[in-house]
Formats: C-alpha cells, sequence, structure tokens
C-alpha cells in the first residue's frame, strides 16, 4: 500500500539525464545516483513507470537537419533510447531492483514488447517498467510517450526530471531575471509556448487531466520528494 501523494506515477527521464556532465553518452556513475534515488523512491510504496529518451545519444530532428530521411532517423533516435533503458534496467538492478524494459518495437531478445496488462502486471507486483523505443513512431518525442503511456496505464501523475528545476517564464540560462512558476495551466503552457514539453504531449496531458511535475535532478532527493508529493518545482495540471 503506498504512503505517498500518488500511487502510481510515470518517471520521465531525458536522455541528458543519464550523460551526466558529458555532452554526449551514457555516464554509469551518474545513472547510478538517479537509480539510488528511483529505489528510495519505490521504498515508499508507489509503482513506478519510467519513460527514458534518447537525446543523449542521437535526436530524429538533428539527423534530418544533416539531410537524412526524418522517419528514419527517428527510428535511429528510437533505437537510442532502447540502449539508455538498459543502462538503467542494468543500474536499477544492480541495487536490488526487479526490473523490466517493455519496447514499442519488437526486439524480442533484448527485451519484452509493450504490452499495456503485462505492463500493468508488473507494475502491481513492484517492479519498476521502463518504457523504451518511444511510442515506436516517428515524428513523436519521448514526452509524448510518456504522456501516452500515462494516459495507459492511469498513472496519477508525469515527474519530468529536468536538468532546470522547474517551468521559468524565460531561458534561466540566458536570463538571471526570469521567474519560477510554481503552479500552471496546461493551457498557458501552450499559449505561451514554454518550452517544457512538446505540444503534443502538453495536449495529450490536457485531455486526459495527467498531472505533470516538473523539477531538477541536480538536487539529491528530488525524485523521492516529487513522488511524495512535495512542492518540488513547477506543478502543472
Ligand atoms: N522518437 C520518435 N518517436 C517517439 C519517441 C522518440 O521518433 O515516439 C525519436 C525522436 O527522433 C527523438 C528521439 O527518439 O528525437 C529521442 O527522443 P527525445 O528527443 O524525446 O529524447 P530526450 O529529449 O528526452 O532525450
Amino acid at each position: 500500500m503506498s504512503e505517498t501523494e500518488y500511487s502510481r506515477v510515470i518517471i520521465k527521464l531525458s536522455g541528458a539525464a543519464l550523460s551526466g556532465n558529458q555532452d554526449y553518452g551514457i555516464d554509469p556513475q551518474f545513472i547510478e545516483s538517479i537509480a539510488q534515488e528511483i529505489k528510495d523512491a519505490i521504498a515508499t510504496g508507489v509503482e513506478i513507470a519510467i519513460v527514458v529518451g534518447g537525446g543523449n545519444i542521437f535526436r530524429g530532428i538533428a539527423g534530418s537537419a544533416q539531410g537524412m530521411d526524418r522517419a528514419t532517423a527517428d527510428y535511429m533516435g528510437m533505437l537510442a533510447t532502447v540502449m539508455n533503458s538498459l543502462a538503467l534496467q542494468d543500474s536499477l538492478e544492480t541495487l536490488g531492483l526487479s526490473t523490466r524494459v517493455q519496447t514499442a518495437i519488437a526486439m524480442r531478445e533484448v527485451a519484452e514488447p509493450y504490452i499495456r496488462r503485462r505492463a500493468i502486471r508488473h507494475l502491481e507486483k513492484g517492479r519498476v517498467v521502463i518504457f523504451a523505443a518511444g511510442t515506436g513512431n516517428p515524428f513523436f518525442s519521448t514526452d509524448t510517450t510518456a504522456a501516452l503511456r500515462a494516459a495507459e496505464i492511469d498513472a496519477d501523475a508525469i515527474l519530468m526530471a529536468k536538468d532546470v528545476d522547474g517551468i521559468y517564464d524565460s531561458d534561466p540560462e540566458q536570463n538571471p531575471n526570469a521567474v519560477k512558476f510554481k503552479e500552471l495551466d496546461y493551457i498557458d503552457v501552450l499559449n505561451r509556448g514554454l518550452g517544457v514539453m512538446d505540444s503534443t504531449a502538453v495536449s495529450l496531458c490536457m485531455d486526459n487531466s495527467i498531472p505533470l511535475v516538473v523539477f531538477g535532478l541536480s538536487k539529491d532527493g528530488n525524485i523521492k520528494r516529487a513522488v511524495l508529493g512535495e512542492k518540488v518545482g513547477t506543478f502543472v495540471k
């Protein structure tokens, strides 16, 4: 039984979260620290599914900007998310957690295919389920994947771990006077064009009333705080 605000959440980790201080690829030590936080969070009794991005390895839009066919480049991006998911799975299992990776593109030798009811069953048994390969469709993002999977598995919230500690009215790295929002409506995120999630993902969350918490990964313990429903970062509803 969960002692937390939520009973089932999706944590969205961008690819950049797995590269730590590197510009590219996977930083195993950094992943280990995230895995430890997830272990602490799951100990509270909440069911946790994770959607992992791939931007630390490959983004379809970058490939397409260099002349690649966009759909092909997007498939490469989706494969990048599988590598990240396996790295995270490895770290979580080293810490003794039980996990399953489910891919939206079948690769049965590597991971289970995504099967909604099976994912829910794993969660009920206390396993961490990692959704890999995005939605399986080009022209989408892993943010949209998080929104879609959250709706499918009836998650109570999407917890978006970022390198900034919330949503600001302008880029805090460029503007020292940028103001952080405590709370926002989805429609404001869309109208103001706040780049927290792509608009497809925002619309899906809005249409399905899935709250979103955008918070910074840089502070230790924030994943657990977010899972416990503490006011970290910005709350979007
Ligand atoms: N991608 C896709 N369809 C999806 C999810 C992801 O085509 O449903 C591709 C897309 O090319 C994207 C890449 O996978 O750029 C990596 O995902 P994303 O950019 O969302 O990762 P993040 O920014 O979270 O690291």
